[in-house]
């Protein structure tokens, strides 16, 4: 497992994996990938991989979970076993909850719901392989999945996380920056209006970081959101 390193930001300004502060890692956007889903994303962000696929709107089972005016949603994100350096423990922890919880609310918020009663939307996020960020990225995903089977919604979800190291506000946090830094903050939103549907923060910021972290987190998002409207328009054949 890595270590921690005596700095994050070397005397030409780089990062330990070279990029510079507000740098996003590389990101691969496919739509469409799996047959039986109603949706499908695969992403990559750097070293992350994750699949995420939708199914609905449907009925809703067990029945009793259906609510008469508008569709629900479920989101179960899953980390593989192996998508770790350490071994993950199978099954659905704290973590696991929480994440699964929160990214439900912030697609919630994007998807007209009041056009399916009585339905549930099933979003499942796997993680194939895991580097910082997995919660942001597979929301960038899932929503991708979502406009892939054909659910209407207000805009994309676009999703990721700036930090802080050294004293310093990054874009991206990669996953020693996740462990020994000072922050971590994952924020997603509709870019279009920019407003934020989730918005989580893990150590200390100042009131001038935090604001300074929010716009380069936004930035990230903006970048992310050229990439999922290509997948889409890949899909279906526009350029
Ligand atoms: P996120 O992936 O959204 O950044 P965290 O900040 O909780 O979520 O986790 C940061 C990183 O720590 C994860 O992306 C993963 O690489 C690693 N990690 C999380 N949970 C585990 C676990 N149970 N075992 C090993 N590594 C983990």
């Amino acid at each position: 497992t890595k270590q921690k390193p005596e700095r994050f930001i070397d005397e030409e300004g780089k990062r330990v994996d070279g990029r510079r502060p507000d740098e996003i890692r590389p990101i691969h956007i496919e739509s469409g990938v799996l047959n039986r889903a109603d949706g499908s994303c695969y992403i990559e962000l750097g070293d992350n991989k994750i699949m995420t696929a939708v199914y609905g709107p449907r009925e809703v089972h067990p029945r009793h979970l259906a609510e008469p005016d508008r569709a629900i949603v479920r989101y179960k994100y899953n980390m593989a076993s192996f998508s770790v350096s350490e071994r993950k423990r199978p099954g659905p922890g704290r973590r696991d909850r929480e994440i699964s919880k929160v990214s439900k609310e912030a697609l919630e918020s994007a998807i007209f719901l009041e056009k399916y009663p009585n339905s549930v939307i099933d979003v499942f996020v796997e993680i194939i392989e895991s580097a910082a960020g997995t919660r942001a990225t597979s929301l960038t995903a899932a929503s991708v999945a979502c406009a892939d089977a054909g659910i209407p919604m207000r805009d994309l979800i676009a999703s990721c996380a700036s930090g802080k190291v050294d004293d310093t506000i990054v874009l991206d946090v990669n996953e020693v920056e996740d462990n020994y830094g000072q922050a971590d903050l994952p924020i997603a939103i509709m870019p279009k209006t920019e407003e934020i549907t989730l918005l989580q923060m893990d150590g200390n910021l100042t009131r001038n970081e935090f604001e300074k972290a929010i716009k380069l987190a936004k930035k990230g998002c903006h970048q992310l959101y050229e990439k999922q409207k290509q997948a889409l328009k890949n899909k279906y054949g526009g350029n």
